[in-house]
């Protein structure tokens, strides 16, 4: 353990790949005097006792709101708004309630009409991600230089929101704050859109029996692999993001559809210059990421975290 707690008390409710994470980066940050947490099955409470890396497993998730002052919630986005109910009522004054979801106007629609005053809500979702899931998938080190958006309602009261930055920053991430829609925009083009391509592509390639052939496999090199990969993410998760997020998908979708009717047009047409232009506009996108520190220039066998089969979500 390192540093201060920032937070006596801190429940995890859910403790998959997000919240199994939080808790092994505030444990070993010291950021929390106790961690209490719960998951919906009894087969998973019983594998995070077993990992022993949180001082409380509880039943409820009302039980693990007691007296806690930050709760985070750690489940699907479809699920919010249950349990936000379940722990209302339990809830200490002052507390902070917080989230992870990958979506953000509709969490603060399904959470907010139900948190008691004297709470503070101050919705968050860090960018970062894996396509693994449950109690086992998580680690300290998921956070560390990803960014952690957080979009707190209206007059929601500042001092919330930089605890909640503090906590953030300690677990290693970059905290930006913008509102609940513009992150839905967002990140439905940077995460949503290529999540549901590589769902396509990899259920259009299964559709023509080639998928398990060991020659699509064995020569799909960097490409066809990492579809793959993100097209094993969380079906739970990844359903609840498309219902929660369907406006601004539909609209990056529309405009996708558009772009790529564009380049199958000038591949009928044999246009070599337009298809060069166009490769060469997003190859100085891709070399402007690395340049601003969100992914690395080496080869992807040769990165540590790609051999964890870790990815920016
Ligand atoms: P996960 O690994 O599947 O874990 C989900 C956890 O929530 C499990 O512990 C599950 O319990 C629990 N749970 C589900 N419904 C519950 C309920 N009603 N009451 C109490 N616990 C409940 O999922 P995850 O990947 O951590 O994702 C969690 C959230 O993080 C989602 O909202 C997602 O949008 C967001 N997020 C995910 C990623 C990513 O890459 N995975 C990245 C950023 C944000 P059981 O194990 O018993 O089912």
């Amino acid at each position: 353990m390192n540093g201060t707690p920032l937070f006596n008390r801190v429940a995890l409710i859910g403790f998959g790949l997000i919240g199994g994470s939080i808790a092994r980066a505030a444990r070993e940050q010291g950021l929390a005097g106790e961690i209490t947490t719960t998951a919906r099955s009894g087969k998973s409470r019983a594998r995070i006792k077993e990992l022993g890396i949180v001082d409380c497993v509880v039943e409820t998730n009302a039980k693990a709101v007691e007296d806690a002052d930050l709760v985070i919630l750690c489940v699907p986005v479809g699920a919010c708004a249950e349990v936000t109910q379940e722990i209302a009522g339990h809830l200490k004054a002052g507390a902070i309630v917080s989230d992870v979801g990958s979506v953000k106007a509709a969490v603060v629609r399904d959470m907010a009409p139900y948190l008691p005053p004297g709470t503070h809500f101050v919705p968050a979702h860090p960018v970062a991600g894996t396509e693994h899931s449950g109690p086992d998938s998580g680690f300290a080190e998921l956070f560390i230089n990803r960014w952690c958006i957080l979009t707190p309602p209206d007059g929601t009261d500042p001092d919330a929101v930089e605890r909640l930055r503090a906590f953030w920053g300690a677990l290693g991430a970059k905290v930006e704050i913008m509102t609940a829609d513009h992150h839905d925009l967002v990140l439905a083009i940077t995460s949503h859109l290529p999540h549901l391509i590589a769902y396509t592509i990899v259920g259009t390639a299964d559709e023509l029996g080639q998928v398990t052939s060991s020659e699509v496999m064995k020569f799909s090199a960097g490409g066809f692999r990492d579809f793959t990969r993100i097209a094993a993410s969380d079906p739970i998760m990844w359903r609840d993001v498309f219902l929660a997020n369907k406006e601004a998908v539909l609209e990056m979708l529309g405009t996708f559809n558009e772009d790529l009717s564009r380049l199958t047009r000038a591949i009928r047409r044999g246009d070599g210059e337009a298809l060069y232009e166009h490769f060469s506009r997003t190859r100085a996108i891709r070399r402007g990421i690395v340049e601003i520190g969100q992914d690395s220039a080496a080869p992807d066998f040769g990165r540590p975290h790609a051999q964890l089969g870790k990815k920016a979500e």
